[in-house]
Parts: C-alpha cells; sequence; structure tokens
C-alpha cells in the first residue's frame, strides 16, 4: 500500500511572496499544487485551468452548497476555494499536495486537517511587503490599502502555524520548505505503521 501524501499549506499575507516561494519549489519537486477556483477576473496572462478556476459567484456558490471545496474563503470581495476532490484523490495516490491559500483558508484547513503541514511565509520586513505589493502593478491605489491594512493583521496569526519561513531569498525559503518536508516524513507519528510493518516482517523471518 502506498503512504499518504503530506497536505502542505502555504500561506500568509499578501505580498510575503508566497506564490514566487511556491512555483521555485514546484520546479525542483514533484509536488501536486492545488489549482484553486476563484470568482476575481484573470490578470493579464492567466489562463482559466492553469492559474486558478475562473468561476462567476453563482457557480462558485452552487459549489459550496455542493461541498465541492477542501475550503474557501472570501479575500478583498471575491471567493478563492480549494476543489476537495482532485487535492484529497492526489494525496490518497501518495503525492505531497500544496495549497497556496490566504490566512482565513488556512484555518479551516487545520480544522479538518490536523495532520497537514501549515507554513506561514513572512516578508523580510514589513517596508519591504509594503514594496512588493506596489511593485505588482496589479493593484488600485484602494485596493493596495486594503491589502496593506490586512497583512499588518495577518502577521498576528502566526502561531496557529507549524513553521515560520522568511522570504529573505526566493532559494533559501525553497530550501527551507524542502528541509520542513523532509523532516515531516520522518516523524515517528508519520512512519510508526510502517515501522511496525517492518519490524513484523524481521520477526517472522
Ligand atoms: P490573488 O488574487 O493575488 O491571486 O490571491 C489573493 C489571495 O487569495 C492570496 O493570498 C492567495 O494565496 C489567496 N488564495 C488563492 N487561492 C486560494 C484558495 O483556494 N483559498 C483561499 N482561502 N485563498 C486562496
Amino acid at each position: 500500500m502506498k503512504t499518504k501524501g503530506l497536505l502542505i499549506v502555504i500561506s500568509g499575507p499578501s505580498g510575503a511572496g508566497k506564490g514566487t516561494v511556491c512555483k521555485a519549489l514546484l520546479e525542483k519537486n514533484d509536488f501536486w499544487i492545488s489549482v484553486s477556483a476563484t470568482t476575481r477576473e484573470p490578470r493579464d496572462g492567466e489562463i482559466d485551468g492553469v492559474n486558478y478556476y475562473f468561476l462567476t459567484r453563482d457557480d462558485f456558490q452552487s459549489k459550496i452548497k455542493s461541498k465541492d471545496f477542501l475550503e474557501y474563503a472570501e479575500v478583498y470581495g471575491n471567493y478563492y476555494g480549494t476543489p476537495k476532490k482532485s487535492a484529497l484523490d492526489a494525496m490518497n495516490l501518495g503525492k505531497d499536495v500544496i495549497l497556496e491559500i490566504d490566512i482565513q483558508g488556512a484555518l479551516k484547513v487545520k480544522e479538518n486537517y490536523h495532520e497537514g503541514v501549515f507554513i506561514f511565509i513572512l516578508p523580510p520586513s514589513m517596508e519591504e511587503l509594503k514594496h512588493r505589493i506596489i511593485n505588482r502593478g496589479s493593484e488600485t491605489k484602494e485596493s493596495l490599502v486594503t491589502r496593506f491594512k490586512s497583512a499588518y493583521k495577518e502577521i498576528n496569526y502566526i502561531s496557529k502555524y507549524n513553521y515560520a519561513v522568511v522570504n529573505d531569498t526566493v532559494e533559501d525559503a525553497v530550501k527551507k520548505i524542502e528541509s520542513i518536508i523532509i523532516a515531516e516524513k520522518c516523524r515517528v507519528d508519520k512512519v510508526e505503521s510502517e515501522i511496525l510493518k517492518s519490524k513484523e516482517g524481521i520477526i517472522h523471518e
């Protein structure tokens, strides 16, 4: 029987760089990343089914009703959610699944999947976070202010996570996440049943 994959939740405030870190992590590793559904408009270059599944509010709400999401949240006036079936199927096939989601969503996942690995990405400083949000260039002045304000509040949720990774450089942040995943796979509670099985094998030899 294949060992179930890990559920790795990567979140943190807007501008901490979690999207860039996840992209670099996936370039080097055979992880399975969940494609979220959202009601926000696609940005230039974003492709339906690749970056997000872009849904109408009605479609999103009917998926909420039919319990199609592992979690969902309303972020800056738009819905975002993780399709449940594909993520659970991938884990059951032994794939390590990455969810790159906001903090509200991460807390909801934690309520139902304590065994998940919860990683909080921090910017090197709040000043740097501000620069990153501004340099993204995709926000109106109003939405920039909203994002700053919520980023300041969101940092307080760090204590709900298992690990904190400061995103000084993408390369170092990726190394730290890879190390966390390796360590998680070596945890006694995760490998206990495998150890017992091999012990039985030795006894019966
Ligand atoms: P953006 O609009 O910049 O792509 O994403 C806005 C925020 O929504 C980011 O913090 C991103 O991590 C979060 N997000 C993306 N997908 C999901 C999801 O499936 N669930 C939740 N809760 N948040 C998500």
